[in-house]
């Protein structure tokens, strides 16, 4: 049946332009950081590299302030999907629909080395904790940790910006990126790792991008079989 007009298939629309347009937000280390110099590099930029040359087009990334603004970015066709150490939850299934999942994470609560005052998540009723805005560990806080003042960030670099400047008690972050702020002579401590079993997707639009869903799925299933996202997990994971 000939069909003259209908929906742009996301994949098509990718290839027709020659360029894979991610969403993500930076200061979220080691999945994406500022370059010294411009630009943006970690773990989902060389996925979102890798797809890209799978796709035989041109990655453009697209930095956002503010992971929260990257969910309404995609709904807009701005951006072709979101590579963005994203979790994989019910509400988002909502509005966007995931790859397979990249990477397990839980959270993990930050305070400062001269902090001992607080230990773990019942320390806390009264405490200011800092977050990043519209994420899970925003909603971890507003869901199980009710006594708490809770104060939102842009990104995760600004959590540990206003632990460091004692503007809030402590940061409660994914721990991969907790992780990455902890050095032996550094100010901070992970005090408790929080089990919350987050896998991270990538996020694509809800309609008409199965072509694109697939193929990214494909992609990824290759990268995960041949060792390739292993490798790129290892090169950008702190040195032991
Ligand atoms: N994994 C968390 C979430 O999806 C945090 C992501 C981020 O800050 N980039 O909410």
């Amino acid at each position: 049946m000939a069909q003259t007009t209908g929906p742009r298939w996301a994949l098509e629309k990718i290839k027709d332009r020659g360029t894979l347009i991610i969403g993500t937000s930076a200061g979220f280390p080691p999945f994406e950081m500022m370059k010294d110099g411009g630009g943006v590099e970690g773990v989902d930029i060389d996925i979102a590299q890798k797809i890209a040359d799978a796709l035989n087009v041109r990655l453009v990334v697209d930095n956002y302030d503010d992971f929260s603004m990257l969910i309404s970015a995609l709904q807009q066709g701005k951006v072709d999907m979101i590579v963005a150490g994203m979790t994989i939850t019910d509400a988002r299934n909502e509005s966007v629909t995931f790859s397979m999942p990249y990477y397990k994470a839980d959270q993990a609560l930050v305070v400062l080395k001269t902090n001992d005052a607080i230990q773990s998540t019942e320390d806390l009723a009264g405490k200011k904790v800092a977050v990043n805005t519209g994420t899970t560990g925003q909603y971890y806080v507003e869901d199980e940790l009710p006594g708490v003042d809770l104060n939102t960030y842009g990104t995760a670099s600004d959590t540990f910006q206003a632990l460091i400047g004692n503007k809030v008690d402590a940061v409660i972050i994914d721990e991969p990126v907790a992780n990455n702020y902890i050095t032996d002579d550094g100010p901070y401590q992970i005090v408790q790792v929080i089990e919350t079993n987050e896998f991270y997707g990538i996020a694509m639009p809800k309609t008409n991008a199965d072509d694109l869903i697939q193929e990214v799925n494909r992609i990824l299933g290759e990268m995960i079989e041949n060792g390739d996202l292993e490798d790129i997990i290892s090169k950008w994971s702190k040195a032991a």
